[in-house]
């Protein structure tokens, strides 16, 4: 028997759906970024839930649809909504569920006070994002289709007017299970995981990913030391030493997850060993440094993720007393 029927005979593609354990599935749901697609999963049993909900953009909410459908289940259906961070291909239809179904948002309590906010505050904080990016070399005119950018994505995403907080150590209820909830911060400073002890799985979104690492950058309203905190998430993951974990991207399951992280941490060690060097040369601002850390040819927009994940390293050598940084009067220079 299998854990869910056979979808309907229609012209619409079968929806990506791979079961989980019990009644919950993976659903791989299209976005228009590289990764291709965002795991979105579904639980079935009591209350029907859904963790993360992809992007607003009619694929995805066709990919939704489709996929509740073939488990028996409409957006009525669903009373409960855990969106893991705030990033846009997690968190972008959260309102629109909620509307529809009347179902509870819930999310890390670090998120709502933290990244949450930026959807429904992006405007006033929009300067900010723009003065944090000159601050550290990016040129006046790389920066000139950023709030256009920034609306683009604001486009795409529909907040809930009432998001619930979850608490790290909380346990949730899934699939029949309990799961312990875990904050995991680096690539948002609120993701949310949760671990089932029993089955050693973890619902990990973006804290692991296989074939990339995930964004780590220092933004405006970023915690201090994202990196710092992203090197504990990855020590803790290792620690747990899931046997499987359920990702955001490129997935929806992984094995070898604590291998994983152990490259993830090998990975970003390399990456300070070469800002170590690169700034005990060469005094530079972020931006110059991101073309040592990430040298190959960026889109505009993608150069701003390079210099946040570079200013992320930084920091955390600043942080930890290795590097210094000085104002050249028109932007941070870190040396060595
Ligand atoms: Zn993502």
């Amino acid at each position: 028997m299998t854990r869910h029927s056979d979808p309907p005979a229609t012209a619409t593609p079968a929806p990506r759906l791979t079961p989980v354990t019990g009644t919950l599935h993976a659903l791989q749901v299209p976005i228009p970024y590289p990764m291709g697609y965002v795991t979105v999963l579904i639980d079935t049993a009591s209350p029907v839930t859904l963790i993360d909900t992809a992007l607003d953009t009619p694929e995805a909410r066709q990919a939704i649809e489709d996929g509740l459908h073939s488990l028996g289940l409409h957006w009525e259906s669903i009373e409960r909504v855990i969106v893991t961070h705030h990033h846009p291909d997690h968190y972008g239809l959260a309102g629109l569920i909620e509307e529809r179904s009347g179902a509870t948002v819930h999310m890390l309590d670090v998120d709502i006070a933290r990244g949450e906010q930026y959807w429904h505050r992006w405007e006033e904080w929009l300067p900010g994002h723009s003065r944090h990016f000159l601050d550290h070399g990016v040129p006046e005119a790389s920066m000139a289709d950023h709030d256009q950018e920034a609306r683009r994505s604001r486009a795409r995403v529909r907040p809930a007017t009432r998001v619930t907080p979850l608490h790290a150590g909380d346990t949730v209820r899934l699939a029949g299970l309990d799961w312990e909830v875990l904050w995991l911060p680096g690539h948002a400073d609120g993701h949310l995981g949760l671990w089932q002890a029993g089955e050693r799985l973890l619902i990990a979104a973006d804290a692991i990913l296989p074939r990339i690492s995930p964004n780590v950058g220092l933004y405006a309203y970023s915690r201090p030391d994202p990196l710092g905190d992203y090197l504990s998430t990855l020590a803790r993951i290792e620690a747990l030493d899931p046997a499987r974990a359920v990702v955001g991207h490129y997935g929806p399951v992984m094995d070898g997850v604590a291998e994983r992280a152990r490259e993830l941490l090998a990975h970003h060690a390399e990456r300070l060993d070469l800002l170590r060097a690169s700034l005990a040369a060469t005094p530079m601002h972020a931006y110059d440094l991101s073309f040592v850390m990430f040298p190959r040819d960026l889109s505009v927009s993608s150069r701003r993720f390079a210099v946040a994940e570079t200013l992320a390293h930084a920091e955390y050598l600043r942080l930890h007393g290795e590097v210094g940084r000085r104002w050249d009067g028109r932007s941070w220079v870190y040396f060595r």
